[in-house]
């Protein structure tokens, strides 16, 4: 039996009832995916039941805010294969993960060391790095991307050379849907002692990630696009690198003891947790993976790279339209960027906004690829497992009448 996507959206409350009874089409979740009940009932259960501060409280209430939190975290851990939870950091999100590391790690480098970036990435993964670069004399390196739009690991060996201290890029790209060739990288990366650190952001919706199998060193992504709440993400890093890093933020939770002289802190993961961690949401990851590892994700693949067929072949057809991406389906996410001549991506995304058709439009946070490109935009259709024929058919006939009016 094929994947019944119509049984999986019914579970989103989102789709249930719309104002003035339009279907939602909704093709945004590379920005944001939407929620399950099963995740915002397990939210309102913690805050009705078990809500209270963690970090060793004494009192029931607190206690078993205490084992939602741990339990929350085995749970992640299991998800991504991680042997040890203590290994898994809790963060506001991806961003906040990636500027985490940034620091810790930037405390670490200086004048003469490189961290190797990619063109591909999302601001998230440039930004710190190139404040990090100014501020510390670190020479930033940016792998190139191919004309399809895929990290040009042809290149990675000339990039990555012996002064580069990290490499860190996306597992795949917001923009191009493109997942990036891990073991050739990571070769690269040993060869000259680096590190890698993916940003796991896009993929991890779409394919489990055995972390060990993969064989970096740091991963992180955010909740809210793993049909999770806002407000969490999570730093993975190796027990023995992670605890060699100084946190760059202090506060309560982190401390093992602190006077007028200074303070010493808490073992992995709470040194890296400065302050109340976000523990309704961290309950709410935990049930959203937990729904996620209920299904079979080879069948969920399946059905989203037959969209994805759908969707490009769809494109194909329409005069004007250019996809910003790998034509084939091969090592590529349901993630699809176009240009429509003549038409602006706001334009193109606001019109069919109107019809139902959620998608999102403009540089996505990917300047260095969009210049690359000499774009100025695209817009982005990105899809997940409650998506279906329908949805894909709406944005193509809704691009066809669009494209007449905008012309
Ligand atoms: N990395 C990638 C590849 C992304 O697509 C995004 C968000 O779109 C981020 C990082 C940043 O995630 P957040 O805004 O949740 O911190």
């Amino acid at each position: 039996m094929s994947f019944d996507a119509q049984a999986v959206r019914r579970q989103f409350p989102v789709f249930a009832s719309r104002p003035g009874g339009q279907a939602l089409h909704y093709l945004d979740n590379a920005a944001m995916a939407q929620m399950p009940r099963s995740v915002i009932e397990a939210m309102v259960a913690h805050d009705s039941l078990s809500r209270a501060n963690v970090h060793r409280g004494l009192h029931p209430l607190a206690e078993r805010a205490d084992r939602a939190f741990d339990a929350a975290r085995a749970t992640v851990a299991r998800h991504l294969r991680v042997a040890d939870p203590a290994e898994i950091v809790f963060t506001a999100g991806c961003t906040a993960a990636l500027n985490l590391l940034a620091l810790a790690i930037g405390a670490e480098l200086g004048p003469g060391d490189e961290v190797v970036v990619s063109r591909l990435d999302h601001h998230s993964n440039l930004a710190p790095w190139l404040m990090l670069a100014r501020g510390r004399g670190v020479r930033l390196r940016f792998l190139p991307v191919t004309a399809e739009g895929r990290l040009d690991i042809d290149r990675a060996s000339e990039m990555i050379g012996p002064r580069c201290r990290l490499v860190a890029v996306t597992h795949a790209s917001n923009v191009t849907g493109a997942v990036t060739a891990v073991p050739s990288l990571v070769a690269a990366a040993r060869a000259v002692g680096a590190k890698v650190l993916l940003d796991g952001a896009q993929m991890l919706p779409h394919a489990s990630v055995d972390l060990p199998k993969l064989g970096v060193d740091f991963y992180c992504f955010s909740g809210h696009k793993v049909f999770a709440p806002t407000g969490i993400g999570v730093l993975w890093g190796r027990r023995d690198l992670l605890s060699a890093l100084t946190p760059p933020f202090g506060g309560g939770g982190m401390v093992g003891s602190l006077d007028e002289d200074g303070l010493t802190l808490l073992d992995l993961p709470y040194r890296f947790e400065a302050g109340t961690p976000p523990v309704t949401q961290a309950v709410g990851l935990a049930a959203a993976l937990t729904w996620l590892d209920e299904f079979d994700r080879s069948e969920i693949a399946a059905h989203e790279r037959r969209l994805t067929d759908r969707l490009l072949d769809g494109l194909a057809a329409v005069p004007g339209v250019a996809v910003v991406g790998p034509p084939s389906l091969e090592q590529r996410l349901p993630v699809v960027s176009f240009t429509i001549a003549g038409a602006h991506p706001h334009d193109v995304c606001q019109v069919l906004g109107e019809r139902g058709v959620a998608l999102r439009g403009g540089m996505l946070c990917a300047q260095p690829l969009m210049s690359g490109f000499g774009l100025t935009g695209v817009v982005r259709a990105s899809l997940a497992l409650y998506n279906d024929d329908g949805d894909v058919d709406a944005l193509l006939a809704g691009l066809a009448q669009t494209i007449k009016v905008l012309r």
